[in-house]
């Protein structure tokens, strides 16, 4: 059935960051971009941020819609509105300046520490989202479906879960491993209803687990690929939520994340030098000369330039591409760089090694979208080792860009890379290189491959590089997808895991 012919739903789509607004990760592309395919495919669906000063001052013009007033808030909480994207998407950005205007990152302050009264500006920021969800805001819109993102929602479905009337509730896990969890003191100091203290409720070994709201309670949980939904079910990576999800398994299911295809676009990108596409594939080497001028490498259409972007965390793995270090610079006709920020240690060990071989690592320390653009352009091969991978956006930019992905056969990453192997090369099929074990030996092996691979004749290259190029990872046929879940879960909602003690 084509959820397209039904009447079109009212989304409330609540999210903690959102690109072009404000984005530490994947999460935020997730947010800036699911939102516009579903207003493209007709429905009524709004977007909801907390004011960020970054977020305030990129979505002006703004005006005050709603003043609210919110449990063991002082003082008033505005909402305001404004547009998002181009299909001009309604923007609420929930105004507590006292807990939303400071600068930096949504989650952390200056030096990289959670902000210490996080539970108290989620959970406002919950709070704010039911009103909205059961329109108590004064804005005559009454939701039929609230889609929430990660733990700093979590707590909407299970306050929603209470209320009559209520609108359908799902919740997508964009990553388990952050799951806002606080002791008992602050379950006590932000004064949710006891009946949630359980361990059908919010508990989670003697603590408050945000995530857990959005586990337990919402009608459907999803998650950004098929491969991590099944990953999350086991005790590796369920982190001691995977009996509560195979508990829930009819009700989870994974969709792939898309990519914004307008911001990643070879043949349009504002931010790189050279425009290209699969039919012009060959004008990409002028985006790596580029890239090796701007960061002081040394400029050689013929070097091999591996690639690297992310968060400088364990998970992604940079550890391992630092053990692989002395094998690529054993090989002449390499170099390597890497945009990133984390981890201090990390930071500092990538620098001494930049330090140590200029002319074949450029490392650059800090968040820049632009940079990131163009070393996806410039890329003959992009690198993501990722211990666990939830769904991965960087392979798919990369597809998109020809720079061919070296990935670990986890979550998305299983989902969107095929291996090349000698009997799929020529069908067509074949788009990147997939180890199994994330460890530095297998991980120097497939970058073997790789360069081995590298040396055929140009063509066997190219055509590696181009079938991933025409690979389809745009919005459609995902926004369909969450369609589909949303009516199943308005039709079909999951009852109240405390309805018998409530
Ligand atoms: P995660 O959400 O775990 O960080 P994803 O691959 O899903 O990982 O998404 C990461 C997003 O953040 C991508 O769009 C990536 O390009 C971007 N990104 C991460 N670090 C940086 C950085 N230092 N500079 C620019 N963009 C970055």
């Amino acid at each position: 059935m084509s959820t397209q012919s039904q009447k079109p739903l009212k989304i409330l789509f609540a999210s903690s960051e959102a690109q072009p607004l404000i984005k530490t990760g994947g999460l935020a592309d997730v947010a800036g971009s699911l939102p516009l395919a579903l207003a493209h495919l007709g429905q009524d669906v709004r977007v909801v941020l907390p004011a960020y000063p970054q977020a305030v001052e990129g979505a002006k013009p703004l005006t005050t819609v709603a003043m609210l007033n919110l449990r063991g808030h002082q003082g008033e909480v505005r909402i305001l509105e404004g547009r998002l994207g181009e299909e001009r998407v309604p923007l609420y950005l929930v105004d507590a300046p006292a807990l939303f205007n400071r600068p930096g990152n949504p989650y952390t302050g200056a030096d990289g520490k959670d902000w210490p009264d996080n539970a108290q500006r989620f959970a406002l920021f919950c709070q704010a989202i039911v009103a909205l969800a059961l329109n108590r805001a004064g804005l005559s819109w009454h939701p039929d479906l609230v889609h929430c993102n990660d733990w700093q929602t979590g707590l909407v479905p299970a306050q929603l879960a209470f209320e009559d009337n209520r609108p359908a509730s799902i919740f997508t896990i964009h990553n388990l491993a952050y799951q806002g969890n606080f002791n008992r003191a602050t379950f006590d100091l932000l004064a949710l209803d006891r009946k949630l203290w359980s361990h059908q409720g919010l508990e989670f070994h003697n603590n408050l687990s945000f995530i857990k709201g959005g586990l337990a309670f919402a009608d459907w949980v999803t998650t950004v690929s098929p491969t991590y939904a099944k990953e999350i079910l086991t005790s590796s990576l369920g982190y001691g939520f995977e009996g509560l999800l195979r508990h829930r398994e009819d009700r989870l299911r994974g969709v792939l994340n898309g990519i914004d295809y307008q911001a990643w676009d070879p043949a349009s990108d504002p931010a790189i030098a050279q425009h290209f596409d699969a039919s012009t594939f060959s004008l990409k080497r002028r985006n790596k000369t580029a890239l090796q001028q701007e960061l002081g490498l040394p400029v050689d259409e013929n070097a091999v330039l591996f690639g690297h972007i992310g968060r400088l965390v364990a998970q992604k793995g940079v550890d391992l591409i630092l053990q692989v270090l002395p094998g690529l610079i054993d090989r002449p006709e390499t170099q390597l760089v890497i945009l990133g920020s984390g981890d201090p240690a990390l930071e500092k060990v990538l620098n001494a090694q930049r330090d140590l071989h200029p002319q074949r690592i450029a490392v650059v320390i800090g968040y820049n979208e632009a940079l990131a653009h163009r070393i996806e352009a410039a890329c003959d091969c992009f690198i993501m080792p990722s211990r666990f991978e939830p769904c991965g956006l960087n392979q798919l930019y990369s597809l998109r860009y020809g720079s061919v992905p070296i990935v670990h056969r986890t979550g998305g990453l299983a989902d969107t890379v095929v291996d090349a192997s000698p009997r799929n090369l020529l069908d067509g099929t074949a788009t990147g290189f997939v180890f199994d074990h994330p460890d530095g030996n297998t991980l120097w092996r497939t970058i073997q491959r790789a360069l081995d691979f590298r040396r055929r004749p140009g063509v066997y290259w190219e055509k590696l590089a181009q079938h991933g190029m025409q690979q389809d990872f745009s919005w459609d046929s995902s926004a369909e997808h969450y369609l589909e879940i949303y009516h199943q879960a308005i039709d079909n909602p999951a009852s109240n895991p405390l309805a018998k003690l409530a």
